[in-house]
C-alpha cells in the first residue's frame, strides 16, 4: 500500500500515521526524519539540503523530491509506505507525481484527516505551560488538579503567545490556503480519502482502513 497522509495542525495526523503503518505493515516516511537521516548519512541530496538550511533558506522542491526518491528506493519501502509531511503545495505534488511516475510507482490513496475548524481551535489553543518548571497541560485533555496551577511545582500556568486564538487562526488559514489546491488535485485523480478526524482515535483508524478497502 502506497499512501500519503494529510491533515491540519491539531487533527491527530501524527498519531494516525503511527497506528496506520503498524496496521498495514508499511514504512512511515515523515519528512522531518527523512531530512535528518539524509543529512546525517551525507547523501548528495542531504548535502544540498544542508547548504540551504545553513543559509536559513527554504530547501527547493527538487531537492526535497530527490530526498523522497532516495528514501523510496530503500528496501523497506518495497512493500509500501506512508508519506507524511510532504507534499504541502500543489507544485510539490506535481513534482512528486513526476518522480513517482519515473519510478513506476502508483499511489493507492491520499488520506485526508478533516476536523471542523472550531474543534481544531479548541485543541490548539488549550495548551497551558507552567512558568515554574515548563510542564505542559491542556484545558480539555490534560487538566491540572487545580485550575491554573502546576501539579508538580504549584507554578502558575499560562498560555504561550503562539497558542492564542489569533496565532492559531493564522496557522490554520495558511494551512487551508496551501492545502486546498492539493486536495482538489488528488480528488480529481480519484485518490482522495476524506476521513472524519473528529472521532475516537480507534474509530478514525477503522474509517481509514475501511476507505482503503473500497
Ligand atoms: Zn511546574
Amino acid at each position: 500500500m502506497k499512501l500519503l497522509i494529510m491533515g491540519p495542525p491539531g487533527a491527530g495526523k501524527g498519531t494516525q500515521a503511527e497506528v496506520l503503518v503498524k496496521e498495514l505493515n508499511i514504512t512511515h516516511i515523515s519528512t522531518g526524519d527523512m531530512f535528518r537521516a539524509a543529512i546525517k548519512e551525507g547523501t548528495d541530496m542531504g548535502k544540498k539540503a544542508k547548504e540551504y538550511m545553513d543559509k536559513g533558506a527554504l530547501v527547493p522542491d527538487e531537492v526535497v523530491v530527490g530526498m523522497v526518491k532516495d528514501r523510496l528506493l530503500k528496501p523497506d519501502c518495497a512493500e509500501g509506505f506512508l508519506l507524511d509531511g510532504f507534499p504541502r503545495t500543489l507544485e510539490q505534488a506535481k513534482a512528486l507525481d513526476a518522480t513517482l511516475q519515473e519510478m513506476g510507482i502508483k499511489l493507492d490513496g491520499v488520506v485526508n484527516i478533516a476536523v471542523p475548524r472550531e474543534k481544531l481551535m479548541a485543541r490548539l489553543t488549550g495548551r497551558r505551560v507552567c512558568r515554574g518548571c515548563g510542564a505542559s497541560y491542556h484545558v480539555l485533555f490534560n487538566k491540572p488538579a487545580v485550575e491554573g496551577k502546576c501539579n508538580s511545582c504549584g507554578g502558575e500556568l499560562y498560555q504561550r503567545s503562539d497558542d492564542n486564538e489569533e496565532a492559531v487562526g493564522n496557522r490554520l488559514d495558511v494551512y487551508e490556503a496551501q492545502t486546498q489546491p492539493l486536495i482538489d488535485y488528488y480528488a480529481a485523480q480519484g485518490l482522495l480519502l476524506n476521513i472524519n478526524g473528529d472521532q475516537d482515535i480507534k474509530k478514525v483508524l477503522e474509517d481509514i482502513l475501511a476507505s482503503l478497502k473500497k
